[in-house]
């Protein structure tokens, strides 16, 4: 008779680290399309119009290629989550399928046969205290449809396929981490990221705001208060901290900073890179021809609206 301790039982940090790091893929591919859409508009003056066929037929594969990551991550973090209350719960059959404890070999986890994927927002609702958004489900469906439709758009709708995927990765990174803000999640990625190591990382903030900007033009202004916690209706700053992290042989012109709340007499600044508040001073950039008037309330302040140093104190 053996004695069977079953091997290899997967933890949720595994499942939410290999989940969260497939939304990073998925998200790297669409925001390289749209930045370097956004920066080929903005700074070659190139026409949307004008982009080849061979690019938008590469961009499908990319969209949907990204799709199918965002998918398999869902997967993942939603057993970490059932993984949670305990890995048990993934083992789909009754005992008596169970591969057998008597033979005397050691049981390692993925003999076991594990539950659908479709099952996996029930048991989920079952066990953990607070249920998946409403939406949950129809939202996973589209996600699944839309895969289809980019794979059978024409270029012109491209566009359109591309904000609906970036909104789904957006979507699911907030239903299963309610609490997390996904531009500091993706920061701390890119910060990571091989290239930005072998620049000594200065230019990873540069990166980061350039993405969150040009992704930030593209998406409806509801999406971007719920996502980011800052509204497109609002001027905004630059952050303190992103302006100083920046790489400076570039000017670092990355407004992403609102105020909170808006008006004229604030004096909180939130950035959601840095998915923080900062103190700020309210008095006119004393720079020529700069209507400015929030400063970092620093020794020595800086306009965020210009990023020029203040010739007097505070
Ligand atoms: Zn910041
Ligand atoms: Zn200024």
């Amino acid at each position: 008779m053996g004695t069977a301790v079953i091997k290899d039982i997967p933890n949720a940090k595994d499942f939410f680290d290999s989940g969260i790091e497939l939304f990073d893929f998925a998200w790297d591919i669409v925001a390289e399309l749209i930045t370097n859409l956004f920066v080929a508009e903005r700074e070659f003056e190139v026409d949307v119009k004008d982009v080849s066929e061979e690019y938008w037929a590469a961009s499908k594969r990319r969209l949907t290629t990204a799709l199918a990551m965002t998918q398999q991550g869902v997967e993942f973090i939603m057993k970490g989550k059932i993984a949670e209350i305990s890995p048990y719960l993934l083992l789909a059959e009754s005992a008596l399928r169970w591969p057998s404890p008597y033979d005397g070999h050691e049981l390692t986890f993925s003999e076991f046969k594990m539950v659908d994927a479709q099952d996996l927002v029930r048991i989920h609702d079952t066990v953990q205290d607070r249920p998946l958004p409403s939406d949950f489900v129809d939202r996973s469906n589209a996600m699944r449809t839309k895969r289809n439709r980019i794979a059978h758009s024409i270029d012109k709708e491209l566009q359109v396929h591309t904000t609906e995927v970036i909104e789904t990765i957006l979507f699911f990174y907030k239903a299963l981490f309610p609490e997390e803000n996904w531009a500091k999640t993706r920061a701390t990625f890119i910060r990571n990221y091989p290239d930005a190591t072998l620049s000594g990382g200065e230019y990873s903030t540069n990166d980061v705001c350039r993405e969150l900007e040009s992704v930030l033009a593209l998406l409806p202004p509801a999406a971007v208060e719920t996502y980011f916690g800052i509204s497109k209706k609002q001027y905004l700053y630059l952050c303190p901290t992103c302006l100083a992290d920046g790489g400076h042989h570039v000017d670092f012109d990355h407004k992403l900073a609102a105020l909170r709340p808006k008006g004229p007499t604030s004096t909180t600044l939130y950035c959601p890179v840095c998915d923080r508040e900062y103190a700020v001073a309210r008095r006119d950039c004393d720079q020529e021809g700069c209507p400015g008037n929030v400063l970092a309330a620093d020794e020595e302040p800086r306009c965020l609206t210009c990023g020029r140093w203040q010739e007097t104190e505070l």
